[in-house]
């Protein structure tokens, strides 16, 4: 059974139809890669699975383990095991973040504050930041790299069913990207979340083989296949699955 299933899925996003039927699935401890040029709709499908206002679902349905979430609060859909990496995330001016995050891990681990804080400190260095990055403001002066590995602690932190990241190994050099790999291999492993992944690059491969992969072109799934497709498109261009 597919843990997180998108059927038909047309979505309309400033008036504009950019989904437009939109079919695909992910399995508990899967990893699936969604490759697709620039504008293809990708960031948009995350952002409607998620629940985010403004990405309205004229058609089709979002389920997740076999119920229908598409009408959901975002709240509601974070409660029960969806969370997103996002290709942007932003500063919180004044929030630290160690304190952020042990609070993420108390509510979605349900575990104790002192347990909550070995927990972060763990996934830290999982990915690779210095401890040192507690004591700071979330986000604010870090760099692309490090923005990218602590959205990654944050999505470990929700202790996802379902992790959406959206080009998670985007600008990221590659000592940092082995990181970005663990934090993955981990969700996939311990956690058996199923991981849908957005990216342009077949490096992250090397860190994190995918079970399968999508490619998205102008709204829709265009074509579905192993690992050897993320190296087809990687050798040839999206023009050999444009038709
Ligand atoms: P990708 O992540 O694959 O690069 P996006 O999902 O960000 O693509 O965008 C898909 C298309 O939807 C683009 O053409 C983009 O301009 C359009 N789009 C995204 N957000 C909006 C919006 N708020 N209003 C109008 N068009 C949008
Ligand atoms: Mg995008």
């Amino acid at each position: 059974m597919a843990r997180l299933r998108v059927e038909g899925l047309h979505v309309k996003v400033g008036g504009r139809e950019v989904l437009r039927g939109v079919n695909l699935e992910v399995g508990e401890g899967e990893v699936v890669y969604l490759l697709g040029p620039n504008g293809a709709g990708k960031s948009t499908l995350i952002y409607t699975v998620v629940g985010w206002e403004g990405y309205v679902v004229e058609r089709g349905g979002i389920l997740f383990d076999s119920r229908r979430i598409e009408g959901l609060p975002p709240e509601e859909r974070a409660k029960l095991g969806v969370a997103a990496g996002f290709q942007t995330p932003p500063e919180l001016e004044g929030v630290r973040v160690g304190v952020l995050l042990r609070m993420l891990v108390e509510r979605f681990w349900g575990v104790s504050s002192l347990e909550a804080l070995k927990l972060v400190s763990n996934f830290i260095s999982m990915v690779g930041l210095p401890s040192s990055v507690l004591e700071r403001e979330y986000n604010v002066g870090f760099s692309g790299g490090e923005r990218k590995k602590l959205e990654m602690v944050k999505v470990l932190a929700m202790r996802p069913k379902i992790a959406l990241l959206d080009e998670p190994d985007s600008g990221v050099d590659v000592d940092s990207l082995r990181g970005i790999g663990e934090a993955i291999r981990y969700l996939r492993e311990e956690l058996g979340t199923g991981v849908l992944v957005v990216t342009h690059l077949a490096r992250l491969c090397r860190f994190v083989k995918p079970d399968r992969a999508y490619v998205m072109l102008g709204g829709r799934i265009v074509k579905s296949g192993g690992p050897e497709l993320v190296k087809m498109i990687e050798e040839k261009g999206y023009s050999a699955v444009r038709g």
